[in-house]
């Protein structure tokens, strides 16, 4: 089982980086064992101007069959030759992909301590992979390989040479290239972990749950917007449905919260809350009399509120590009930070922003970056002092809101919750807001003072928490504050405090 990674160079950007890259040094030919043989890197070329990887897997077909046994329902081993000859050794397959990912599993993160800066960089690569089993033929390999920016060369093998009449066999000789600036080796590497096990369409392993995690962290930035994605999620899962519907539906919020970013950054260019009042940017300084943005007003009202409750261990849930977290992280005081965010893409740009890779030890501990959907009630969410939902619930239908309102306050259920939301009645204030606009084109509700407190009421009644509201920003007499609000608190066992508060 056979791929080679090849690329070019320049003087200034020699090709050999592809084994700093890929952490394997072109000098000598290195070997590693994995569960179904050893794997062999070697470079048979490495100049400057071109370097080709190969990774070569030895699979041991007897000891593929005897492991697949011994995870099965037991009972004697069946002898039949037929199981011992089987195209595994051969063929790339799921066993190839696993390979890649035991052999360069740094690479496929994007990480490279020896040349940070090149990870990021795209390079113009050429993989060639002798013999693929593609059920679906070269028409499939294209569909799926052409969206993501190679161009394709899939050539049937014939099934045997000597005798073209036969026809072809189902496996084609892929040659995938990519010209410099499209692509980074990660990216690259990520694509064949999901679909070469795709066009092979037999997984060697049970799959299991966590696959569905896997294939989600492979597939980030590329998968949720696929053409083929139903193909690849329902093949790379083995066709497991409940897995298949599940890694769909979180495609499918991935699309929607990434479709959120795309407005944020749109609407940062034109109108936001922020450049509603002239001359204001985050860093802006009170002292000289320039208004200090909202976004800034309500990061100070959330930290006064934490520390009012006493709160250590905390969760961002929705937490965007991590400016909270961020300035959660500057206080000592708050010693377990979570970040919680349904987009991927999110949670790259905050990961960036907390220079998470480069954090010392101590800081590293007390920060984490998960990816969940607030719909669904999450175990790893339960037993924190505090959550935070800041300008979160308004992204959701209101449909969803039960969904949100049970996988928090009924499920995950910190003592304290803080949930802010704009004030639609502030609007009119707004003066680069036309009329009867929302504040986000991605807005589902803005809702008045009296629509916030009687929902909140409810869910605090419904949950056993009390509530109280804090305005956020200037109280206007008219209108109220721009941001409203919520802090909860779970009341005592003793339910008469309930009714009373
Ligand atoms: N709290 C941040 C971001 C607010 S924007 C801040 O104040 O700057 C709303 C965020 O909620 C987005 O990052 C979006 O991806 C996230 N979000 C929307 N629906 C979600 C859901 N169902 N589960 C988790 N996060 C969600």
């Amino acid at each position: 089982m056979f791929l080679t990674i090849t690329t070019t160079g320049t003087p200034e950007r020699p090709a050999t980086d592809l084994g700093f890259l890929l952490h394997k040094h072109p000098d000598s030919a290195q070997t590693y064992p994995t569960s179904y043989g050893p794997a062999h890197v070697l470079y048979p070329e490495a100049s400057a101007e071109r370097c080709t990887a190969a990774l070569l897997l030895e699979v041991d077909p007897v000891a593929l069959v005897r492991r697949g046994k011994g995870k099965g329902r037991g009972g004697a081993p069946d002898a039949a030759l037929a199981q011992y000859v089987n195209d595994r050794p051969y063929a790339a397959s799921s066993l190839l992909a696993v390979a890649l990912s035991a052999v360069f599993s740094s690479a496929m993160r994007g990480v490279c301590r020896a040349l940070p800066e090149r990870v990021g960089q795209p390079l113009p690569l050429r993989i060639e992979v002798p013999a693929l089993p593609a059920r679906g033929g070269a028409e499939l390999v294209r569909a799926l390989f052409e969206p993501l920016g190679w161009t394709v060369t899939a050539t049937p093998v014939p099934l045997d040479e000597r005798f073209p009449e036969w026809g072809t066999s189902r496996y084609v000789g892929l040659v995938l290239d990519v010209p410099d600036g499209k692509l980074t080796l990660g990216e690259a590497l990520r694509h064949l972990y999901v679909l070469l096990p795709v066009l092979d369409d037999a997984k060697h392993y049970w799959v299991s749950a966590d696959e569905v995690d896997k294939l989600l962290r492979a597939g980030e930035g590329w998968l949720a917007d696929h053409p083929e994605q139903q193909v690849i999620t329902m093949r790379y899962l083995a066709r497991r449905h409940s897995l298949t519907r599940q890694a769909q539906e979180r495609l499918e919020l991935v699309r929607l919260a990434d479709a959120d970013d795309t407005d944020i950054a749109e609407i940062d260019n034109a109108v936001t809350e922020e450049s509603a009042d002239p001359g204001a940017d985050e860093g802006a300084d009170a002292s000289e009399g320039r208004p200090v943005p909202l976004a800034v007003r309500r990061r100070e009202a959330i930290l006064a509120a934490l520390t009012a409750a006493g709160a250590a261990r905390v969760l961002d849930l929705g937490c965007g590009q991590g400016q909270l977290v961020q300035a959660l992280l500057k206080d000592a005081r708050f010693t377990e930070i979570v970040g919680v965010d349904v987009s991927m893409r999110a949670l790259t740009l905050a990961s960036r922003r907390l220079k998470l890779d480069r954090l010392g030890e101590r800081q590293a501990q007390r920060v984490q970056l998960l990816q969940g959907s607030l719909a669904y009630t999450d175990s790893r969410l339960k037993g924190y002092d505090a959550a935070v939902l800041c300008e979160v619930i308004e992204h959701l239908d209101v449909e969803r809101l039960p969904a949100l309102e049970y996988a928090v306050f009924g499920s995950a259920r910190p003592r304290t919750v803080l949930v802010t939301t704009p004030n639609v009645e502030y609007n009119v204030r707004w003066e680069t807001l036309a009329a009867g606009h929302r504040r986000h084109g991605d807005h589902r509700f803005e809702w008045t003072r009296e629509e916030f407190r009687i929902w909140a009421r409810q869910v605090a009644e419904r949950h056993a928490y009390t509530v109280e509201f804090v305005p956020v920003g200037d109280d206007d007499p008219e209108v109220g504050p721009p941001t409203q609000m919520a802090v909860f608190t779970q009341a005592e066992k003793n339910t008469k405090e309930v009714r009373a508060a």
